[in-house]
């Protein structure tokens, strides 16, 4: 059953407390996984496959057939769905491209260069489901920042086959190469690659404990997007809102996995009231009921506020993933929110929406690291690149200036450095 509060009565403390995502320490298994890959290459991988998926390797990339046979499986309906979905998505982030600049002035010339990343490496779960949608969601910001080379790595059942969803999304998206390995393993391999695979320069992708952990201990060899911990989503609805959409949206979340966490913040005696039997009655009907209703036990939340202003400063201190705003006039709130990886506004704008096709990412910041961190963007695949030029009478203005702080730093070469080109001493 939902837990429920009101914030005359509960310290905020206790409703914003939430249970350890992942208390599961798997450091040193998945260090001793990452040495394997970078000494014994392709063998290591071959042996964590069989370990891990159960598939006796032979091959790791998929081949142009087994792409073929995958379009053959794949409801036509279904491609005609991913393809609008990737169109959406990619316009989306287009906006969000951003371009070098120039300044210049008497003798000088500088500026900032906008340079994709050469070649960037996509983790797709393919454990207990399998995400198309976060294939054409990790790919689209790498396309649009001009990505040359973009590698998609995912774990084989184990007859070594690769969920079709996920293959024909690839295509869609333009991805380069596929190979067929997960887990731990699989991000070493992309992390320092290996005889089969080749090494990136960033990793991106959501994944289980293995996956996140693997991403932690390689990063600084390559780069990563961030460490994503269970979903979240927080509702804050007024008197306007429909409680059985509500509790729709909150088990939508709920689904996931047992760690996430579904919370609604609500000034409606109303819905404070009703939410819970509605939870229950639409449990009853979820597939994923087992799973969703844990995740309702261990961290859902209803909490009766005071008023919508109250609850838009709880959200700022929660720095949900995702929030809904199911108020009559959820633009009059957008202000408030300072904290949250993606805003859904008013009744008709439910969080699947952004899951699946509307444009923004699905890749968000989760467990409050909203405060810090954005949705996967654009700029995750660029990299920015100053330079530099002085005419001669330009540097001579300098010479004396520049001495100056490279003395006061103890620098005696650096301020040579600027001397040694002064006009008089040439
Ligand atoms: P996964 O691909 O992340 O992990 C499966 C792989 O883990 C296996 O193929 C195996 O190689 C490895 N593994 C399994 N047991 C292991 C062990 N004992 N030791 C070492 N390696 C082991 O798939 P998953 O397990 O289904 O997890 C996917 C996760 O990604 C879920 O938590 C899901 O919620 C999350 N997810 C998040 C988003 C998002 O956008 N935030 C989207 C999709 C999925």
């Amino acid at each position: 059953m939902i837990r429920k509060y009101t914030t005359k009565t509960d310290a905020l403390t206790t409703i914003l407390k939430r249970k350890a995502s992942e208390t599961l320490d798997v450091t040193d298994k998945v260090r001793e996984i990452i040495e394997a890959v970078k000494t014994n290459q392709d063998d290591a991988l071959k042996q964590f496959s069989y370990q891990f998926d159960q598939y006796q390797a032979t091959e790791f990339l998929v081949s142009p057939t087994e792409i073929k046979q995958a379009f053959e499986l794949v409801d036509p309906a279904l491609v005609e769905v991913m393809k609008q979905a990737w169109h959406r998505i990619y316009q989306f982030h287009e906006k969000q491209k951003n371009n070098g600049y120039i300044m210049t002035q008497a003798g000088q010339v500088m500026g900032q260069r906008v340079l994709p990343l050469d070649c960037v490496g996509v983790y797709v779960p393919g454990g207990t489901a399998a995400y198309p949608s976060t294939v054409l969601m990790d790919v689209a910001p790498a396309k649009v920042a001009g990505v040359e080379k973009i590698i998609l790595i995912t774990p084989p059942d184990k007859e070594g086959k690769v969920n079709p969803n996920v293959l024909v999304a690839s295509q869609i998206a333009g991805v380069d190469q596929i190979y067929k390995v997960g887990g731990a393993h699989g991000i070493a391999a992309l992390a320092y690659g290996t005889q089969s695979i080749p090494k990136v320069d960033k990793i991106v992708g959501p994944g289980n404990i293995y996956v996140a952990t693997a991403k932690r201990l390689v990063y600084g060899q390559v780069d990563i997007d961030m460490i994503a911990g269970p979903s979240d989503v927080l509702i804050i609805a007024d008197d306007s809102a429909n409680v059985e959409w509500l509790a729709a949206d909150l088990l939508a979340q709920a689904e996931h996995d047992t760690l996430a966490q579904a919370i609604l913040l609500t000034d409606s005696q109303r819905i404070f009231e009703q939410i819970s039997e509605e939870l229950q009655k639409q449990l009853a009907n979820l597939p994923r009921k087992a799973i969703a209703s844990q995740s309702i036990e261990n961290n859902g939340k209803v909490v009766l506020v005071e008023n919508i202003e109250e609850a838009c400063q709880i959200a700022n201190k929660i720095a949900p993933e995702h929030l809904e705003l199911a108020v009559l006039e959820p633009f009059a709130y957008l202000g408030q929110i300072k904290h949250a990886g993606s805003i859904f506004l008013g009744h008709y704008t439910p969080e699947v929406l952004g899951d699946y096709l509307a444009g923004p990412n699905h890749t968000l910041p989760t467990e409050g690291t909203a405060r810090f961190y954005s949705a996967l963007n654009v700029d995750d695949f660029v990299k920015k690149s100053s330079y530099l030029y002085y005419s001669k009478t330009a540097l001579q203005q300098q010479i004396t200036a520049i001495a100056h702080f490279a003395q006061a730093e103890g620098l005696q070469g650096h301020a040579q450095s600027a001397l040694i080109r002064r006009e008089d001493e040439q």
